[in-house]
């Protein structure tokens, strides 16, 4: 399985950076996870990676905020594409995307395709969903911004096994003892601790921004 980050605030020569995150998942299918703020940034770094719209099968927004949300518009160019958000978004997401494409609402935890699942929907002020991928190393988790708690998606994701990897924005997380043992921890995006996550984990601290590739 690879992973390609898509969108990041920071991004590597070639590809451009803006504050928002967007990650590809190549299993048996492709799949989107979130899409960064603009269609524009999106479809740029996708062309460097030498991806277009139509090889996408299904979406995943974690949560309907704009930096996660703002390049729908990118993907919806493939009329088959499928978006998986949760209940709770607002009817205007909703309504683009249904104009488009096959909406899919989801609240408990899902299978989005084979070892693709998505965490359900986890609740504290903001609404959000992981996803969780089975690899032959353990659990990757992939998270948007972590908004309900880092902490608590990483115990939604354990249920499918040990934890390999956590890949994302790890907004306002600091409860650092969940990452114990964790293989890969890039946190990015709007993850404010990243300087104490790397003292306390150096070995697993890996840096990741647009334009980064992972193999599981
Ligand atoms: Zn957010
Ligand atoms: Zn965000």
């Amino acid at each position: 399985m690879k992973l390609k980050i898509l969108v990041d605030n920071q991004a590597m020569s070639n590809f451009r950076a803006e504050w928002g995150f967007s990650c590809l998942v190549e299993a048996k299918e492709n799949v989107l996870f979130d899409t960064g703020t603009s269609a524009d940034v999106l479809a740029f770094n996708a062309e460097k990676f030498g991806i277009k719209p139509e090889q996408i099968s299904k979406v995943v927004l974690s949560h309907d905020h704009f930096d996660h949300t703002g390049g729908l518009e990118w993907v919806l160019q493939n009329p088959k594409v499928k978006v998986f958000v949760l209940d709770s978004f607002s009817d205007e997401t909703k309504q683009s995307i249904e104009k488009k494409a096959e909406l899919i609402e989801v609240s408990k935890p899902v299978e989005i395709s084979r070892s693709v699942f998505s965490t359900g929907k986890l609740s504290n002020s903001i609404d959000e969903q992981g996803l969780v991928l089975e690899v032959k190393e353990g659990v990757i988790v992939l998270v948007g911004c972590s908004h309900p708690g880092l902490e608590k998606i990483l115990k939604k994701a354990r249920k499918y096994g040990r934890i390999h990897a956590v890949i994302g924005g790890f907004h306002d997380f600091n409860k650092f003892d969940a990452l114990e043992k964790v293989k890969i921890i890039a946190g990015t995006h709007c993850t404010e601790h990243k300087t104490e996550i790397q003292k306390l984990f150096p070995k697993a601290f890996t840096e990741c921004s647009a334009g980064t590739e992972f193999e599981f």
